[in-house]
């Protein structure tokens, strides 16, 4: 872990944590570091912590005070989520294209371990991407993120298959779960959202049936009825 402390930053109340927002940075690390750490940029921009390709750990802000990461955000009927987050921005130049390097992802997994231990209120369900808190203005942390292999190692949740899809409406049933409500956005972009993380081979917006399914299986994990 390296100090590479961030002007970028405020304060907030003890035991304000309860979410975690992963994020690529869609630039290499010496610019990603500059950009994190400007305080003369108009938009003042951070992160908690950078994570090199290597695995090397940066931090930037400490994980009591407010990081600049997530912007305009909605998740579990609360918005603006900076306010209540840790937020982690993980070098890669676009994660629809470059895969994560398996050091990488063995280094995020054990920070995000200490994270959640740290932060007992950020439950499974809340791990989420960029893309799951700002549907269409985010895409990160990309098709290629290793969903499944962080909720194998204990970080998020990811669907069994084989539940049965839920009927009706599917924009309810992703509020349920915590995605926003079709308001700056349509409900197929948030379909998508939803589908580029858990069902990244066919992220078209479409409320098919596999989508039903898998969010029906998610809905279940965290108690809800489908
Ligand atoms: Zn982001």
């Amino acid at each position: 872990m390296i100090d590479r402390p961030s002007p970028n930053h405020a304060p907030r109340p003890a035991d304000a944590v309860d979410v975690l927002v992963l994020h690529y940075t869609e630039l290499a690390l010496a610019p990603s570091l500059d950009i994190l750490c400007d305080d003369r940029r108009s938009q003042r921009v951070s992160a908690h912590y950078v994570l090199a390709e290597d695995g090397t750990v940066y931090r930037l802000v400490p994980e009591d005070r407010i990081a600049w990461h997530a912007g305009r955000s909605h998740w579990r009927g609360r918005e603006a989520l900076n306010a209540s987050s840790i937020g982690i921005e993980i070098v890669n130049l676009h994660g629809d294209r470059h895969d994560y390097p398996a050091v990488q992802i063995d280094a995020l997994i054990e920070l995000c371990r200490g994270i959640v231990g740290r932060h007992p209120a950020i439950v499974a369900r809340n791990v989420v991407g960029h893309s799951d808190i700002a549907p269409k203005r985010k895409i990160d942390p990309g098709l290629r993120f290793p969903w499944a292999r962080l909720a194998a190692s204990g970080i998020g949740l990811w669907p069994r298959s084989g539940a049965a899809p839920i009927d009706g409406d599917i924009q309810a049933a992703l509020q349920r779960f915590g995605y926003p409500p079709a308001v700056d956005v349509a409900t197929a972009d948030i379909v998508a959202a939803f589908q580029r993380r858990y069902r990244p081979a066919r992220a078209d917006g479409l409320a098919d049936g596999e989508s039903r399914a898998l969010l029906a299986d998610l809905l279940d994990q965290v108690g809800h009825e489908a």
